[in-house]
């Protein structure tokens, strides 16, 4: 069902009037966790300020150490929910649990599943019976196979509203925190009709690789760019290495419209 073979016109994906997948760049930030509802506010309005329409951050988070913070749960969506409303924005976050999905719907515009989750098949085919976008990332070592079969569990459900999302892929290089595999782009966009964004920030892992990234994702024919930006990354409870603070999103901003890529 995903495959160009099938249906050769690209598919689009509507968020609130953000059309990803029309040939133009979308850009999605916000920050790894929500925090607190002044945290997420204040990204919200440097999101807004740019003129920009879409805002991620995370409610459940998937942690490698069951020590570290696991995500505010529900509160999290409702401060979503609540700035999205205010801000007129359309928020993406992530999903980990199949029993969530359907209180999920009514506070996210996007369900995220994560590259820890891509082939949780029970989580794929909760998604894929919603009527709702989804943001697929692509597992930690998945093969580009892999990563199509998993967006095919989602849309054989019925769900259609897929955006499929490259972040990186674990290999022996340790100078990123994953390898960014930037072919990946050109070819699911040859072997599948769904937009294809790519994820800066935990691909490379480093916070001076995201516009170069961003430019060749962009350059290579990406449908947008997702990055971290956090109020004071250095209090942030995850991710805080790698985060944006809103200084570095306006340079990081006014570089990428200066590079000609911004459509
Ligand atoms: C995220 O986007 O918040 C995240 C945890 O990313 P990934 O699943 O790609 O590691
Ligand atoms: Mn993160």
């Amino acid at each position: 069902l995903v495959s160009r073979k099938k249906k050769p016109e690209n598919t689009i994906v509507d968020l609130k009037g953000e059309k990803v997948g029309d040939g133009n760049p979308h850009l999605v930030f916000g920050p790894c966790a929500v925090e607190s509802y002044e945290q997420v506010a204040t990204v919200a309005e440097a999101v807004k300020a740019k003129g920009l329409k879409l805002l991620r951050g995370g409610a459940y988070k998937p942690r490698t150490s069951p020590y570290d913070f696991q995500g505010l749960g529900l509160e999290g969506l409702k401060i979503l929910k609540r700035v999205a409303d205010e801000y007129d924005l359309a928020v993406i976050s992530e999903i980990v649990s199949p029993n969530d999905i359907e209180t999920a719907v009514n506070y996210i515009d996007v369900i995220q599943i994560g590259a820890r989750n891509m082939q949780n098949f029970e989580l794929l085919k909760a998604a894929g019976a919603v009527n709702k976008p989804v943001l697929l990332k692509r597992g930690i070592a998945a093969t580009i196979e892999e990563f199509i079969n998993a967006a095919e569990y989602i849309m054989s459900q019925g769900n259609g509203q897929i955006i499929l999302c490259e972040r990186g892929i674990r290999t022996y290089e340790r100078a990123t925190r994953n390898t960014l595999d930037i072919s990946a782009v050109p070819i699911l966009k040859q072997e599948t009709h769904l937009p294809v964004l790519v994820d800066v920030t935990h691909s490379t892992g480093r916070r001076d690789l995201l516009l170069p990234a961003a430019k060749a994702a962009l350059a290579i024919g990406a449908d947008g760019v997702m990055a971290e930006v956090h109020p004071d990354p250095a209090v942030a409870l995850s991710d805080s290495a790698q985060q944006m603070d809103l200084n570095q999103f306006d340079q990081f901003m006014s570089e990428l419209q200066s590079s000609a890529l911004l459509r």
